[in-house]
């Protein structure tokens, strides 16, 4: 869908808030306590036979679906966290955001549910079913430019104009903080993993994922994913400092074309390995939960699976959680994934 290759600069750098700490994880996991549901952490044996098919003989698969979360993706814990945080004169003010879909229902869901004003600003041609819900939960929708980065710069330009609060996708602790309750659900449900696999774009739920794993498994190796067409975070990881790639995955939620600052300081010294995903290998992941699991995953949802089918030496004989951050696919991609 988002095809561009452009490559704009970083964002504005400025100071690079710190990083959430656990105590920060804990009050979000409190604030949103009944807000969000504590999605179910499953065993699929015929995605474990699918593993061992792929040359990961002994894998126990745990997948954490937050495709069943509100707005079909996990990015909602978060964006409850940051509004019912907010006080009554930021919430007056209202918020803009840029993004490709979930950010943006994220937001949206949680801008009705606190009374906040949200205006999102989306790339031309998104994906209609994220377009549709956010209208439907009452944002106001801007469509602008051919990629996230685009519609990232003209977010600037909206919020600077009207004095709404722009809430970015990755350099924003308190979203990170409300984030990492999936992994600290997860580490209740499945406390005996050995690794736990996250997707990435932005690169939150991987930096929150580091966060809690760093603070009650310390032994627990947290390996990231990305888009092969989309490698920015994982480039700006293997390079130690911010970098742009070119954007072209068509797992929209990975469609990012700059490394976050924030986001990468949590990355650097926590996480154990970058992957990277065809993806062609996404699609074929995306199949594996339809069939294998009764699951509809996006592209972005199904990516960690896909790191398991596409690597398979670095998971055999292991206890592995895999993130399925989000459900939100579109009826063609559904369709490519089973035409493969
Ligand atoms: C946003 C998103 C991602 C990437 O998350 P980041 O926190 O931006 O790295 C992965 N999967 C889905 C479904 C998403 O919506």
């Amino acid at each position: 869908m988002t095809t561009s290759t452009s490559v704009p600069g970083p964002p504005p750098s400025g100071d690079v808030p710190a990083p959430p700490t656990m105590r920060d994880v804990l009050a979000a996991a409190r604030r949103i306590d009944g807000l969000v549901v504590r999605t179910p952490a499953l065993r699929h044996p015929e995605l474990d036979r699918a593993a061992a098919a792929a040359g990961a003989a002994g894998v126990d698969l745990v997948v954490k679906h937050e495709n069943l979360q509100h707005t079909g993706a996990f990015k909602v814990r978060g964006a409850l966290n940051l509004l019912l945080g907010f006080e009554d004169h930021e919430r007056r003010r209202g918020i803009v955001a840029y993004s490709t879909g979930n950010h943006a229902q994220a937001l949206a869901y949680a801008a009705r549910h606190t009374g906040t004003p949200c205006t999102i600003v989306m790339p031309h041609h998104p994906n209609p079913l994220k377009e549709r819900a956010v209208r439907e939960l009452g944002a106001e929708v801007l469509l602008h430019g051919e990629t996230f980065d685009d519609a990232r710069e003209q977010a600037g330009r909206v919020a600077a104009t009207c004095g709404a609060r722009l809430v970015g996708a990755a350099n924003e602790p308190v979203l990170v903080a409300g984030v990492a309750t999936a992994t600290l659900e997860l580490l209740e449900q499945a406390p005996d993993l050995d690794v736990l696999v996250v997707p990435v774009g932005g690169g939150s739920g991987a930096a929150a994922a580091c966060l809690v794993a760093a603070a009650l498994e310390p032994g627990l190796r947290v390996v990231a994913v990305q888009a092969a067409a989309s490698p920015a975070a994982h480039d700006s990881w293997r390079a130690g400092e911010l970098r742009t790639a070119p954007n072209a995955t068509r797992a929209e939620g990975l469609a990012v074309g700059c490394g976050f600052a924030l986001t990468q300081a949590v990355l650097r010294d926590r996480l154990a390995d970058f992957l990277l995903v065809d993806d062609d290998a996404i699609a074929a992941a995306q199949r594996a939960y339809l069939t294998g699991a009764r699951t509809v995953a996006e592209g972005a949802g199904a990516a960690a699976l896909a790191a398991v089918l596409s690597h398979p030496e670095q998971f055999a004989g292991r206890r592995v959680g895999v993130v399925c951050s989000g459900g939100n696919a579109s009826e063609t991609e559904l369709r490519r994934a089973l035409a493969d």
